[in-house]
Formats: C-alpha cells, structure tokens, sequence
C-alpha cells in the first residue's frame, strides 16, 4: 500500500481541499495511507482548524499572524503545534516530507514553493506563477536537489502523461486546450460592462477566485503557455493553444512522426492531482467514468485573441524571456484582483497588463542580488507598482 508523509501549501483553498478529500478518500478504501506534515492556510481558520483535527499534522501554519490566537484557540488541547506568519510558512515547506502541495495562489506561494523544491521532496505544483516567475531556476532547484516538481495544472497533468520523457526530441508541438471561460461567446460590446460575479462563474471548473478571472481573461492560458514551456523546455513557437469548450481533452502533444497523443477525462481536479500524488503509480479514486457516447462530439475552435488580448501579451512576454514572464505575472494578478474588488473593468485587465509590459520594458527591469526566487520577488515588486500606476491611469479615463 502506499505510504507517503505530505505537506499541502493553500490546503484550505479549492486544490488543497480537494488534495486532502482524495487522501480521505483513499484511507477510507484502504488504498493508501498518508502522514500529514505540515498544513498551511490563510483566512479561513475553520476550515484549516477541521483539516488538523482530520489530519494532525506536525505544523499547521496561518500566514497572517493576528490570526494566529484564532487558530491557537480552535486546536487548543490537540496537541498540534501553531504558528503563523512569512517564516512559519517557509518553515512548513521544509519540515521533512515526500510529496509537498504547492497550492497557495498567486506569487505569495513562491517563497514556499521554492523552499519546498530545495527539500528533494516531489512537489506537486499547482501554484503556476511561482513557475512563471522564476520557471527555469526553479525546475533546477528541484532536480538538484534529487527531487522534481510534477504539475497538478490540468492541461500540464495531460502533457505529462502522454509526454515521451525518454525522445523528447520527437516532439514537434505541445497544444493546449482551453475551455474559452465564461464570456467565450459573449461579444466586445458586452464584455466591457461583464461584473466579478459573472467572470467567476466558470462553466466546467469549479476554481478559486483569482483563476477564475484568469480563466476569463485568458490569462490563465497565457500562464499556462509559459508554464508548459518551462515544465518541458519547449520553446514558444512549439505552444499552441486550441479553445475546447466541452473541456475533456486536457492537452495534446504532436509528435514529428504525425502522431499526436491526447490525455481525456472528465474536468474535475481531482484527477490531475490525484495523478502527482500516486505517481509513478495511479491511485484510484471515485472517479466519474468519461462517457462518450453521451458526450457525442468534441469541438474545437481558435482563440479569440482580439477579444482576449492577454493570450497575445503572455506570448510576447514569453517570447521576450527574462523578465517579461514575471512582469505578466505581476501586472495580472495585480489587475485581476482590482477588478474583483470592482475598481477595474473587465477588459483594462489585459489593458493594464498591456500598459506594464511597456512601461517595465522602458525602465529596464532586472531583479536585483540574490537567488534566482529574490530576483523573482523584486521584480514582482516592481512591476506591481508599475501596474497599480497604469491601473490608476486607466481607472481615471474610465
Ligand atoms: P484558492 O483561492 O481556492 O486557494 C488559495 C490558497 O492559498 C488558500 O489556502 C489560501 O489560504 C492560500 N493563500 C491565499 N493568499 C495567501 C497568502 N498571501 N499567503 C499564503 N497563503 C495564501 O485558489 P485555488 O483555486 O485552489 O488555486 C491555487 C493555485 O492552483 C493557483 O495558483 C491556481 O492558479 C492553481 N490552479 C487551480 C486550479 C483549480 O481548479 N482551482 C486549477 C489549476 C491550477
Ligand atoms: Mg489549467
């Protein structure tokens, strides 16, 4: 039976809740038994306080430390030690694990992600812009370290599997598939006035927040695009992205010879992740079978990048490497999070995406000292703050 000693990073979030749903459900088939290292949330301490009692692990972490007498109270007489704060978090990446869950959104989750990659630990990664940040150094932190990240991302899960680790040089294409989001149909006019309500109401995904913008914008496919490329050293012109809105194709790759492989299934998460979990092996799950006959015909069409900018932007910036990636990573998650708080409209996401990628590019952006995840870090910095003053340029000629 597998044995594995987890940690999960964001276990309180949407991938992390149902990372632990599937540990829960395999303990309970007595297909797999896990010790729980280390647990780490945010806000919702309910939520992180239910997962300890379940799993008591090690170390359970909030990030924000005048919640940490919260979480002191709800596990009081367990037994489970709490801590809260930047440090404890770091400190719950390197307690000793086999398999660590990088789950935090956003590049809050890069410090730990980078941490838990310098540990030899397989690190599931589903935080994607940890990887867009600081791709390259970060897949070879892991390597050196004798561990190596596997992706939860499902369309990177898909590759993953039909991927010929062993002739990579028969490869001639990755093709990622994207549902087209919420608003694939939706017209330009329309899109203008479309409110946060709308844009997370994902058709096939049930997801956080902030991915789902992305997922609306197609920014995510963007991030996608730039994670594939790092997660199998695929140059851009190799990546292309084709919309399938029915979301059962998770991703192809084409090979020289003609042949292009595809990994299907139903879009739930819970397989990508439980895949990273098991693997070299499959664990199983109750997993919904993929019907075909019911689902009668897949289709496919090409993205709208005059709708949906941000696809195009991501490109650029992964065409121009260096800092570019970052600078996408930074200006998105700074753009999306306003227009979830209502302070930008929709279609100023990729405008102000547009506008930092420019004005960074003007002031030459480079990390400063450090490693390769302080570099990232400064960077993401910088063009935060190059991003809040196109966001604020934007939002006044509204
Ligand atoms: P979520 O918002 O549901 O959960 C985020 C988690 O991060 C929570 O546990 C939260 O407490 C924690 N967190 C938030 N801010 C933090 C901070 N400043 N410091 C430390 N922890 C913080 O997000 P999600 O949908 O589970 O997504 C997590 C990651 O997985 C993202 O990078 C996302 O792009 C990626 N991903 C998600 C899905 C999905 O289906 N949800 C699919 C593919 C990839
Ligand atoms: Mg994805």
């Amino acid at each position: 039976m597998m044995h594995r000693r987890v940690s999960v990073l964001g276990a309180t979030g949407s991938v992390g809740s149902s990372t632990l749903a599937l540990m829960d459900e395999a303990e309970r088939a007595g297909t797999a038994r896990f010790t729980v290292a280390a647990l780490t949330g945010g806000r919702n301490i309910e939520r992180l306080a239910e997962a300890a009692r379940r799993w008591r692990p090690e170390l359970v972490v909030t990030v924000w430390p005048e919640l940490k007498a919260d979480l002191e109270h709800a596990l009081a007489g367990t037994g489970i030690a709490v801590a809260a704060g930047e440090a404890a978090l770091i400190e719950a990446a390197l307690q000793p694990a086999d398999w660590i869950m990088a789950a935090i959104v956003g590049v809050a989750g890069l410090k730990s992600t980078w941490a838990a990659a310098g540990t030899g630990a397989i690190v599931g990664l589903a935080n994607k812009e940890s990887l867009v940040c600081c791709g390259p150094a970060l897949m070879a932190r892991a390597t050196t370290a004798g561990g190596r990240i596997l992706p939860v991302d499902s369309e990177h899960s898909a590759i993953h599997q039909v991927f010929p680790h062993e002739r990579p040089e028969g490869v001639r294409k990755l093709v990622l598939t994207a549902s087209g989001g919420p608003f694939r149909q939706t017209p330009a006019s329309e899109l203008e006035h479309v409110t946060p309500e709308r844009a997370v109401a994902h058709p096939n995904w049930s997801m956080g927040a902030k991915i789902s913008v992305d997922s609306a914008t197609l920014a995510n496919k963007g991030l996608e695009m730039i994670e594939a490329a790092w997660l199998f050293s695929m140059p851009e012109a190799k990546i292309d992205v084709v919309v399938h809105p029915e979301s059962i194709i998770h991703s192809l790759v084409e090979c020289v010879d003609g042949s292009t492989l595809a990994q299907m299934g139903p879009p739930d998460m819970r397989t990508p992740i439980a895949y990273a979990l098991a693997w070299p092996k499959r664990m199983p799950w109750q997993a919904p079978p993929l019907d075909m006959v019911s689902l009668g015909r897949l289709t496919f069409e090409a993205p709208d990048t005059e709708r949906f900018p941000a696809l195009t932007l991501a490109r650029q910036a992964l065409r121009a490497g260096g800092a570019a990636p970052a600078i996408f990573n930074a200006a998105n998650e700074v753009a999306a999070l306003a227009f979830l708080d209502r302070r930008l409209a929709f279609l100023n996401i990729a405008a102000v995406i547009a506008d930092t990628l420019e004005m960074a590019s003007a002031s030459d952006l480079v990390g400063g000292s450090g490693d390769a995840c302080e570099a990232a870090l400064a960077v993401d910095q910088e063009a935060r703050r190059l991003a809040r003053i196109c966001l604020d340029r934007r939002e006044q000629a509204a």
